[in-house]
């Protein structure tokens, strides 16, 4: 994440449910050789899970090829989910192979059985009833102001969702969920309340996807920053080489030689194609320069880069997306020091007057 979440983010107490209700099912199927009503709770998330004929069959399905499996998969499978219901334990030891012991048809159940809470069962009427609200409540609550604010905290680039004016809460569009651990590799977190974070649609769909947090997709172990408590965003140096050039190029860096940290950073960075969209963002200076800056000479380009280098309240990086990266680059635009940028400014005009001259030229004939 470029910034961690709020320490006052709420968990969405339907997935609080759904989880304490399959590790309950695991732990009941230990000792129970048929597939029954007692594998579930009492309570009305229970009743909402048994009543459910899709879900029931999948509680069903998980059971039956644990049950051709043995006890001792049984066994485990419980004590694995109930031994790492601490995610930030997790990812201080991540633990990769979780599910080695499992027979392929074993893990395709339990894979069929947590999608299925997270795609259908979490959105069941008689599920909302037991948590008391949807995952749109959660979502405002979520991306509220003085919680986490629109802005997605693993790029700092996107909003999570527009808001539109007049339209009540419970109808406002929302961002997806993530999926931290994905659920296709751990699915026992596919419902885990701390596992599930919305997240932009570029982050969540373009770039991220299914990768795993845990290990690069060559196999080699990395780890990953907690998002509750970690962050990228006081590791990140920007640098412009070649200023004098017709085309600088700016270049996103860490600025640490902590192992730890560069392979948490390096790790963000695969995960959410971090460096790429900023650098393709940041590819043409000028065009920053012209639409963010909007200079009328050099005096007024140098006094705009000290005024949008300065640092932003935190209420503004929580509305206002690039704002963070921005202020980056016009900081190190401001470390520079006035004899470039001047120099700059004149190559840019020159490059502006070539255009006027160009478009006067079609114009006029
Ligand atoms: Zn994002």
């Amino acid at each position: 994440m470029l910034f961690r979440l709020a320490p006052n983010t709420p968990r969405f107490k339907v997935f609080r449910l759904l989880n304490a209700e399959l590790l309950h099912f695991l732990e009941q199927s230990v000792n129970t050789d048929t597939f029954c009503r007692t594998l579930l709770t009492q309570d009305d998330i229970g009743k909402a899970c048994w009543g459910n004929g899709p879900t029931r069959e999948k509680y069903r399905g998980l059971f039956n090829s644990m049950q051709a499996a043995g006890n001792d998969t049984k066994l485990q499978l419980f004590e694995v989910m109930r031994d790492n219901q601490s995610l930030q334990l997790l990812f201080v030891a991540p633990q990769r192979n979780l599910f080695d012991f499992m027979s392929e048809a074993c893990f395709t159940a339990l894979k069929t059985l947590c999608t299925h809470l997270y795609c259908s069962t979490k959105g069941l009427d008689a599920v909302i009833a037991a948590g008391g609200s949807d995952i749109k409540v959660h979502f405002n609550a979520y991306r509220a102001q003085a919680v986490n604010g629109n802005i997605c905290k693993a790029c700092g680039m996107g909003k999570l969702a527009p808001f539109r004016a007049e339209v009540p809460d419970g109808e406002q569009w929302r961002a997806d969920y993530d999926h931290q651990l994905c659920k296709s590799k751990y699915p026992i977190f596919a419902v885990h309340p701390d596992n599930l974070i919305p997240l932009c649609d570029v982050c969540n769909q373009d770039a991220k996807k299914a990768k795993d947090l845990f290990k690069h997709k060559n196999g080699t172990e990395r780890l990953t920053f907690y998002p509750y408590t970690e962050e990228a965003k006081s590791f990140i140096d920007i640098s412009i080489d070649n200023l004098r050039d017709p085309e600088p190029t700016i270049k996103v860096d860490w600025n640490t030689q902590d192992p730890l940290l560069l392979d948490k950073l390096n790790t963000w960075d695969e995960v959410y194609e971090i460096r790429g969209r900023v650098e393709g963002q940041f590819r043409s200076l000028e065009a920053i320069i012209e639409d963010e800056l909007r200079p009328r000479d050099s005096t007024h380009l140098v006094s705009r880069i000290s005024d949008e280098a300065r640092p932003h309240v935190i209420d503004t990086l929580k509305r206002k997306e690039w704002a963070f990266w921005h202020q980056k680059l016009f900081s190190q635009m401001q470390q520079i020091g006035e004899p470039d940028i001047e120099a700059f400014w004149e190559k840019l005009e020159f490059t502006q007057n070539q255009a006027q001259n160009g478009a006067d030229f079609i114009l006029n004939g």
